[in-house]
């Protein structure tokens, strides 16, 4: 389990993101060309990076322009029509408009710092809490920076990139971008990527994520980010819609793990929600189990009444000790080890 992980961190092999900045995008001048032009561009060069990553290869010189910057300037141009996440707002945040999320063309960073709190693979964790979400829990435990996508300080590429190095030499394992939603900032990290260049050679990228990223956004995340960890919240698509306001959860969700399995490593985090055990865990363990029964799988039962989660008295109560005593329980029945 997370094995490329582990080979990133000991140095047996470059992280992903190195092994895109050494693949050619094709072309020198990226900002000439149309949309069309550049994802046929980008699909040549992943099939040179699934090559490279398939043959644990060293590629040599860094490119220029590398795949890298290529997935960067199809993320700017994603701007323009915003279909970063599936809520697929299509306002051009480039000219000043402001989406679902309310995130403009400048990220912006409510708070960067070695955490200590997430699973203790990833601990120390450098992680960026980016302002603004694509969905409305309820419940949202970081409300503050996630309903208000104007909080915190314009992200500079530049700057968070050596933040990220001086976080290494503390001691670091990883970069991870969360929010709010790392999702509306997916330019922001690319850039952020390649300015970090050499230094990040064995720093794994993690996508810290409710997992609602557009089919576009997760091509691009594929080939550099090494880590999704993320959320897999509701069984089904009212439970969605009524606590975090999210049309076609389920499809757009577990269609998501199914990319990120593919190209990445995963590590679930299934929250238990109070009277959701049946509707939400157990649905999203069945799937799990006949998808990807191997997949690190984090049963987390710190939810507590946050945010708005008073207004909704089933919600407004911790999870019994009998309904995650039964949680465990259904795991076990259906083969899936908690991490
Ligand atoms: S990131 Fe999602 S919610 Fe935000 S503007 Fe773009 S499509 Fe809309």
């Amino acid at each position: 389990m997370l094995n490329d992980y582990f080979s990133i961190l000991g140095g047996e092999r470059p992280a992903r993101h190195w092994v895109s900045s050494r693949i050619p995008a094709g072309h020198e001048c990226l900002d000439e060309l149309p949309d069309e032009e550049l994802w046929l561009l980008h699909e040549r060069g992943m099939e040179a990076f699934r090559r490279a990553w398939e043959d644990r290869a060293w590629p040599g010189e860094a490119a220029s322009p590398s795949l890298l910057d290529l997935k960067a300037a199809l993320a700017r141009r994603m701007l323009r029509d915003c279909h970063m996440c599936e809520r697929r707002c299509g306002v051009d945040r480039a000219a000043g408009q402001r989406g679902f999320c309310g995130v403009g063309a400048t990220s912006r960073v409510a708070s960067i710092f070695l955490h200590f709190g997430e699973e203790p693979e990833l601990v120390p964790s450098h992680t960026v809490f980016f302002s603004g979400c694509t969905f409305r829990c309820i419940y949202c435990q970081n409300w503050d920076i996630a309903m208000d996508a104007r909080t915190g300080s314009p992200a500079d590429p530049s700057y968070l990139a050596s933040a990220l190095v001086q976080g290494m030499r503390q001691g670091s394992r990883n970069a991870n971008f969360v929010g709010g939603n790392p999702d509306p900032n997916l330019h922001t990290i690319l850039e952020t990527i390649i300015v970090l260049g050499e230094d990040g050679k064995n720093l794994p990228m993690v996508w810290n994520s409710n997992m609602y990223t557009s089919l576009e956004a997760m091509r691009l995340l594929e080939g550099v980010m090494d880590i999704y960890l993320a959320d897999f919240r509701y069984g089904n698509d009212d439970c969605a819609r009524k606590y975090s306001d999210v049309e076609r959860y389920f499809e757009v969700v577990s269609r998501n793990f199914s990319i990120a399995h593919r190209q990445g490593e995963i590590m679930l985090r299934q929250l238990l929600l109070p009277g959701h055990l049946r509707c939400c865990t157990e649905r999203i363990m069945q799937w799990v189990a006949e998808n990807m029964p191997d997949v690190y799988f984090n049963l987390m039962f710190q939810y507590r009444p946050e945010y708005r989660a008073s207004l909704y008295p089933e919600m407004n109560r911790r999870p019994s000790g009998e309904e995650k005593r039964e949680a465990v329980a259904i795991a076990s029945r259906l083969g899936i080890a908690l991490c």
